[in-house]
């Protein structure tokens, strides 16, 4: 008799062991259901094993095997026992957070769909391709570089700068894949905002069959996609971060475009990098990676500092004539600004729109305004369930609303002040709401455009007005991050930035990082045609080194002078680092528990606890949230210490509290 071991969607550590009839041929990565308590479940067998650990009368039999879905292959288990001790999650619940919904489910799967396009013709396909698309000699020598690593692990750093055309580098290689007979797996941060890139990929392989798979994804359609991957079918797999954990046979390239973007990290159950994820999975699979950003992660530029991967470098813009805009401070302390926008702001937009040319006004704030006060008594609009201020959301021809961005509850603008009685409440600061009102009004021709996730909310509703835009049916934008992220608009000329200094005084040791990316980001909408674009940065602080740096292009020198403060503090990568938090309807109880779990801990040498803090936005929701945070130089003895610690913390904690441990956290509200 063989004795399974499968993995189940259940809070504990262990595998659990069945008995299969010898005759079945069950193997690891096959699907199984399974009898647990009262009920049937379906798991997935992780190994055989010869004898079982439990008596023969307690070792029950598979109740049957899942077909309709290939088995899943060795590389895909072993990247689960990876993700699984690596972010210490039980193995169970890291295969059951990978599988989509209904590959857990005792339903069965849609049936195999007529084949794709066969293989022949790929061949003529890519010699088309190739032909249509040259590249320039920075692009060839990255492409040949990375070509060359095909068939082996190797990771590649593709620092290229806005308009470098680091999407032909990947096409290019993604059709050398193809040709190979290979897959190719291409991760973005987020599919809605890039549908360009689905549209380039589409163009450039319009006989390859492309699986795209993101979370918003109905189920039957992910299922689809999850089985055209994991068949072999889809030559590429486009997708977020979750794509990382399909099955892929036959892998022969992965991409991480905007590699730096904090998206590829998940923040809740598995909370796992997709970015690193994926450095993994290439290595399981010997195949390169590529890392693409014009702005890399400070972990990423360091590793290719330390020669873990090869740093490959775009430059320049590849559009003929395009260059990188100028990049420019305003003062606003010499120059104050009305409505938010300072004057010499104004005449840049205003002689934009002289010349028929479009302008960003870029916020990242979305509503009206961030806060509603009472300027008789000091009181201001709270939710009631967050630590945090309501934002007054006050849209053209809508009822204006309080919002909070922490929760979503959502409240009427009270008639007066609830502690004093006044009726004079004012709006503080600005969204784009109220930039788009102040620049209605100055520029009463001129056709505006807002892009933000008020905006965005509705299905395709952002894919139509990006669309719009580039066609040039508008003349100023106002927007977000939204508008930040690879969206090529012609006719955009200027970008004026009004809230960087919110990021330059955050606590944050990230946000200086996070700042320089989304002002590169944005900025690199500008010119990317022959007008050279303008970048122009409002700030009280415009001295700031990073401004310099943006202003020279110049990442290199402003992350190794980050990398340099980062070491002096000790603060990742220099350091490895982990959060344990705990949220609890009352402060007291989650700060007693993370001191209790300190207490818990055997700490080694090397290993450094430190004293829980409440959260930044201490209350979201009714739960108050405090953390404590791990470091250690040894990523070893780091994970050693987690394996041991989160076993004693979860023997010892009381059920009510939500409690979870995250491994390379970063910070969010
Ligand atoms: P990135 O991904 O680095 O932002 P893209 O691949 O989107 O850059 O390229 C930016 C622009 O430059 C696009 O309009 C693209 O068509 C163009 N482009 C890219 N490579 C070349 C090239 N070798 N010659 C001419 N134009 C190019
Ligand atoms: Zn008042
Ligand atoms: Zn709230």
């Amino acid at each position: 008799m063989n004795v399974l071991r499968v993995a189940l969607d259940v809070p504990v550590a262990t595998l659990f062991e069945y008995a299969s009839d010898a005759d079945r041929r069950i193997a690891p990565g096959d699907r199984v259901v399974v009898p647990f308590g009262a009920r049937e479940r379906v798991g997935v067998v992780l190994e055989l094993a010869a004898a079982s650990t439990i008596s023969a009368s307690r070792l029950k039999p598979v109740v049957r095997v899942l077909e309709g879905a290939p088995r899943l292959p060795q590389d895909w288990l072993a990247q689960m026992r990876f993700l699984a001790g690596y972010y210490q999650r039980p193995l169970g619940e890291t295969v059951a957070s990978a599988l989509p919904p209904r590959l857990r489910s005792l339903k069965p799967l849609p049936k195999r769909r007529a084949a794709g396009p066969a293989r022949e013709g790929a061949d003529s396909a890519v010699a088309a391709f190739v032909a249509r698309h040259q590249l320039n000699a920075a692009q060839a020598a990255a492409a040949e570089r990375i070509g060359g690593a095909l068939g082996r692990f190797r990771a590649f750093l593709l620092h290229g700068v806005t308009g470098s055309g680091k999407t032909e580098v990947y096409l290019r290689l993604v059709a050398a894949v193809l040709q190979q007979g290979h897959q190719a797996l291409v991760l973005v941060p987020e599919i809605g905002l890039t549908p360009q890139l689905e549209a380039r990929f589409r163009e450039a392989f319009p006989e390859t069959p492309i699986a795209i798979l993101h979370s918003a994804l109905e189920d039957s359609a992910r299922t689809h996609a999850w089985l055209d991957a994991a068949r072999g079918q889809a030559a590429i797999v486009l997708g977020t971060r979750l794509a990382v954990l399909t099955p892929l046979p036959r892998l022969g390239l992965v991409v991480v475009d905007e590699e730096h973007d904090a998206s590829f990290k998940q923040q809740e159950g598995l909370r796992y990098s997709g970015r690193d994820a994926a450095v993994q999975r290439a290595k399981l699979a010997n195949c390169p990676i590529v890392l693409g950003s014009a702005t890399p992660s400070l972990e990423t530029w360091f590793n290719a500092d330390a020669g873990r991967y090869e740093r490959l470098s775009l430059p320049e813009r590849a559009a003929p004539g395009a260059k990188l805009p100028l990049v420019r401070t305003v003062d606003l302390r010499a120059e104050p600004a009305e409505h938010g926008l300072a004057r010499s702001v104004v005449e840049a937009l205003r002689e934009r729109l002289a010349r028929a040319e479009q302008s960003l006004v870029f916020i990242n704030r979305r509503g009206y305004a961030p806060v509603l006060a009472c300027e008789a008594c000091g009181w201001a609009a709270g939710c009631a369930r967050c630590s945090a201020h309501l934002v007054l959301h006050a849209a053209a021809r809508s009822v204006p609303r309080l919002r909070c961005h922490h929760c979503g509850a959502e409240q009427a603008v009270p008639a007066r002040c609830p502690t004093c009685g006044n009726a004079d409440l004012r709006p503080l600061g600005r969204g784009t709401q109220r930039v788009e009102e102040a620049l209605g009004a100055l520029f009463p021709g001129a056709r505006i455009a807002r892009i933000d996730r008020d905006t965005a909310r509705r299905r395709g509703a952002l894919a139509r007005a990006l669309e719009g835009i580039g066609r040039g049916e508008a003349d100023l934008l106002v927007g977000t991050q939204l508008l930040a992220k690879g969206h090529d608009f012609p006719a955009l000329t200027l970008v004026a930035v009004l809230n960087a200094d919110s990021a330059l005084l955050s606590t944050d040791f990230r946000a200086a990082e996070r700042l320089y990316a989304t002002l590169a980001q944005v900025g690199g909408r500008a010119g990317r045609r022959e007008r050279q674009g303008e970048v122009l940065i409002q700030t009280r602080f415009p001295g700031h080194p990073m401004f310099a740096a943006l202003a020279r292009h110049d990442y290199a020198g402003f992350a190794e002078a980050q990398l340099a403060e980062r070491r002096t503090a000790g603060f990742p990568p220099f350091v490895h680092e982990a959060a344990l938090r705990a949220e609890a309807s009352r402060l007291e109880t989650a700060m007693r528990f993370l001191r209790d779990a300190a207490a818990l801990a055997a700490v080694p040498a090397g290993v450094q606890v430190y004293d829980p803090v409440p959260h930044v936005v201490t209350r979201r929701a009714g739960y108050e949230r405090a953390q404590l945070t791990v470091q250690s130089l040894s990523r070893p003895a780091l994970q050693g210490f987690l394996r041991d610690w989160s076993e004693r913390i979860a023997a010892t904690a009381p059920r009510s509290l939500r409690w979870h441990l995250d491994v390379d956290p970063i910070e969010f509200d």
